[in-house]
């Protein structure tokens, strides 16, 4: 099997006055994506070394990443989509989509950019070729992103400390999409509030995360992802109780015995699956 991989990542800061633009961005490209991150515990080793578990060729595209800034130029976005979508365009034939975003980046030309990237990347992939997403625990999730990804998987930890098991958690699960063993039935809530900014280490996330991987025991619970949102997007701050949101989370089967109410039903957060290797 064969999983095209990329990313485009950074925390848009709407209220600096210093745009980010295309030379803010760390990029890497092809190959030398491979070499680059090689022995870290990133997001990038996670997704190489989670296809090599399953005896998948990792195909490198492009994965560009700022340091949290200003608003993205349009130009900036406008380039670094389009070398990804050649680089997914030109890996074909290809299995399964794996991409790596951050989930609160606006741009010039779009509030919410992960929505844009991941529509662009459906629309060029169609919609039976599974695609999977990994986010930070900051992210600003939206039900655009919700639908149009098959799963999306967000980080468990503040200070982030897992994002190399949640790659090797997208993998995983776009082998059961890929298998056909998994039907996803997903389910997006908004709670009406949230805790600010805060440890998970520490209450209330802890005791947040601590419910999400006990909800995540529950039979039919695929993964939960929970997210802190990032307070700082004007864009999201907007539109915050129109569409950006918390909680998402996905149930394998579908029909009758989907998802109905879940990490919704008490305003919960994001899980972790049970075989998730433990960060710390
Ligand atoms: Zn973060």
């Amino acid at each position: 099997m064969r999983i095209v991989f990329g990313g485009i990542e950074q925390e848009t800061n709407t209220f600096s006055p210093y745009p980010t633009e295309l030379k803010d961005f760390t990029v890497s490209r092809g190959e030398e994506i491979l070499k680059s991150f090689k022995g870290s515990r990133d997001r990038v080793p996670g997704v190489i070394d989670g296809c090599l578990e399953h005896n998948y060729e990792p195909l490198p595209t492009i994965y560009a990443r700022s340091s949290p800034s200003g608003t993205i130029t349009k130009e900036a976005l406008d380039t670094l989509l389009r070398d990804l979508l050649k680089g997914i365009k030109d890996a074909h034939p290809f299995d399964g989509v794996v991409l790596i975003l951050h989930g609160a980046g606006v741009s010039e030309s779009h509030d919410d950019i992960e929505a844009h990237i991941v529509s662009e990347v459906r629309n060029l992939v169609g919609d039976k070729i599974p695609l999977v997403a990994t986010f930070d625990f900051h992210a600003n999730y939206t039900k655009t992103m919700v639908d149009i990804v098959d799963v999306l998987i967000g980080f468990d930890t503040n200070p982030h400390v897992d994002m190399y098991e949640r790659s090797l958690e997208a993998i995983r699960v776009i082998k059961r999409l890929i298998d056909g063993n998994l039907k996803p039935t997903k389910a997006f809530r908004q709670p009406p509030m949230m805790p600010l900014e805060g440890n998970t280490n520490y209450h209330p996330f802890k005791t947040i995360m601590d419910r999400v991987h006990e909800m995540e025991t529950v039979d039919g619970v695929e993964t939960i992802t929970v997210a802190q949102g990032h307070n700082r997007p004007q864009g999201a701050a907007r539109s915050w109780n129109r569409e950006r949101s918390h909680l998402s989370d996905t149930r394998s089967g579908g029909g009758s015995k989907g998802y109905r109410g879940g990490c919704g039903e008490r305003g919960y957060v994001k899980p972790r699956r049970k075989n998730r290797q433990n960060p710390w």
